[in-house]
């Protein structure tokens, strides 16, 4: 093959644009690996609580077998507000203990409370599980609908959402609310953000979440497993953020 200077020309062109593919090939590689590398998630299995703090439920039931997980941001971790560090009943230290903030999931359906709890092995306990946002922050981590369905009751601080599954879901001690009563959601859609309100004397950072089938309290616990794990696999995008991110530039095709 005769190489004149405008062939050469040519080849320089393909392997300049090859260069061009490489690297966004590259930069995208190191970016997935990372992520990945981030999150190592582990959890204790359900009904395992904390020592001391009651006894759990051993359910193994997906109640919820279509779910997004109800917070967006990755890590998350459920564990004890009460027994963890810095709780009323455990090891002295602040609430934004790296422990805390730490894997495994530990579930807390259950954990010892006052109320009655027909499906807790001691006929009382807490009602659902609480999630701790990536970090010891408020009113920085959106809460999103689990599926899609009707918001049937709004309080200061908690969201009542009746799914199309009829699984009712309650979302506890948020701020900056998103939607009203009577609201359609679809899921993922964003409800408010984590905090830590509680009428009067604020709580742990967190977010309740609990859902009641036919008015009985079940376990969330291995269905927010399942959600979380799917979250992590997909790298879901936050499309509300998307959205947002649209209307902020004037598009509003609703
Ligand atoms: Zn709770």
């Amino acid at each position: 093959m005769v190489v004149t200077n405008s062939s050469k020309d040519v080849l320089r062109g393909v392997c300049y644009k090859k260069r061009l593919l490489v690297y966004p090939i590259l930069i995208l590689s190191v970016l997935l690996v990372s992520m990945k590398l981030a999150v190592a998630f582990s959890y204790e299995a359900p009904g395992q609580l904390v020592s001391g703090s009651g006894t759990g439920r051993e359910d193994y039931n997906v109640y919820m077998v279509k779910m997004d997980f109800p917070l967006t941001e990755i890590p998350a971790y459920v564990n004890s507000q009460v027994w963890g560090v810095g709780g009323n009943n455990g090891p002295n230290g602040s609430q934004c203990d790296i422990l805390n903030y730490s894997y495994p999931w530990r579930d807390n359906y259950c954990e010892t409370r006052s109320w009655d709890m027909p499906l807790c092995p001691a006929g009382k306990g807490h009602q659902g599980v609480d999630i701790r946002p990536s970090g010891c922050s408020k009113n920085i981590y959106k809460v999103v609908a689990v599926e899609s369905g009707t918001i049937t009751r709004i309080g200061s601080y908690t969201v009542y959402h009746e799914g199309n599954s009829g699984i009712e879901h309650r979302y506890m001690h948020m701020e900056s609310l998103k939607v009203e009563l009577g609201d359609d959601v679809i899921m993922g859609q964003e409800l408010g953000m984590v905090s830590n309100k509680m009428g009067g004397t604020p709580t742990t950072i967190h977010l309740h979440y609990d859902m009641r089938s036919d008015g009985t309290f079940i376990p969330p616990y291995w269905s927010l497993v399942k959600s979380y794990q799917l979250l992590i696999d997909s790298g879901r995008p936050d499309w509300w953020s998307l959205w947002d991110w649209f209307t902020s530039w004037g598009w509003s095709g609703r």
